[in-house]
């Protein structure tokens, strides 16, 4: 299979060009990392500007969407010791979150001192939704760009849930820990424009409702609350401006207890559905769901090509594949 020159996107991918050289559109129209420099320190001037505007307005100065991996388990550690804001940890159960996970998730919020919730669906609604994602797909085509039809699903919920839960409780913020190659700095600091977010929740919602009926309704925003556009808090994505190096990052989460889980693949470091949700993904569409995400990556000098490489060709985790079908009954 041909594959960029720069990046780590396949010919296969949806609606790529390659040039002359045989680097993408992606790549092409990439400004440089100097640039991205430049955007990066005025995003977190932008983001000290907002704090100075926000803090200590309400209980907590903002919420954090903690699934215990690597990426959110440091924008924990940069909200609170960067930046010393007051944060409400959030986690999601999806009913595949690995032990070790569970055991990072107590070792960070304790060490870093922040107050911590877990929601989890009841599993049999989530259970059906996956059984569904595993044969089908549910979502717009844009999506498989970006990811599984399994992990859209988690990530819809997730954004739902806990958007309900910050605007209930009156949180001004939203801390995501995208990675660099999830989040593009232009959307890093975002105020949710709820009519916006109303489209965004019907593409999610209506097709899970065609599964599981009004059982769906508490996890998402009713409309009384999509009328309410002063209580909608701003999305963060501190790691899209913060300086991202893998080892340190690793190092620095080692000192606060955080250790890597051994039984989940290299593209995620908290859940044992992951595998098994890309292997899906790979046999129907022939690219992997981390393609998009290790390219930018690459792309921008978060990793060599020969990493990202490595990355969507390591095949998936045998054992936690087999404990997804079981657990789903597949
Ligand atoms: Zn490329």
């Amino acid at each position: 299979m041909r594959l960029c020159a720069t990046c780590v996107l396949p010919e296969n991918f949806p609606n790529i060009k390659f040039d002359k050289e045989g680097n993408c559109n992606y790549c092409n129209s990439f400004k440089g990392e100097e640039k991205l420099k430049e955007d990066k320190a005025a995003y977190f001037e932008k983001f000290k500007e907002l704090i100075k505007k926000l803090r200590g307005k309400g209980d907590y100065d903002c919420t954090l969407s903690y699934s215990g991996g690597k990426d959110s388990s440091y924008t924990l550690y940069i909200l609170r010791e960067v930046f010393n804001l007051k944060v409400l940890v959030l986690t999601f159960d999806n009913g595949f979150v690995s032990e070790q996970t569970w055991k990072n998730i107590a070792a960070l919020t304790e060490n870093l001192q922040a107050d911590s919730m877990v929601f989890k669906p009841n599993f049999s609604i989530l259970k059906k939704i996956f059984r569904y994602a595993v044969n089908q797909p549910m979502y717009s085509p844009k999506t498989l760009e970006r990811a599984s039809t399994i992990c859209t699903s988690c990530i819809g919920l997730v954004k739902f849930i806990f958007l309900r839960i910050a605007i209930e409780k009156r949180i001004p913020m939203m801390a995501w820990g995208w990675s660099p190659g999830q989040a593009p700095i232009r959307s890093s600091i975002m105020k949710i424009n709820p009519a916006l977010f109303k489209v965004t929740q019907d593409a999610i919602k209506k097709p899970m409702g065609k599964i599981v009926g009004e059982a769906i309704n508490p996890y998402f925003l009713s409309d009384a609350q999509f009328a309410d556009e002063a209580v909608f808090p701003y999305n963060i994505s501190p790691l899209a401006f913060m300086d991202y190096d893998e080892n340190k990052i690793l190092e620095k989460l080692h000192q606060l207890g955080w250790r890597s889980p051994k039984d989940v693949d290299t593209n995620s470091t908290n859940c044992l559905l992951n595998s098994f949700a890309n292997q899906i993904h790979i046999d129907r569409y022939n690219f992997h769901p981390y393609a998009f995400e290790i390219a930018e990556m690459v792309r921008t000098g978060v990793m060599s090509r020969k990493e990202g490489l490595e990355k969507i060709s390591e095949p998936g985790n045998d054992a936690t594949i087999k404990f997804a079908r079981q657990r789903l009954e597949i």
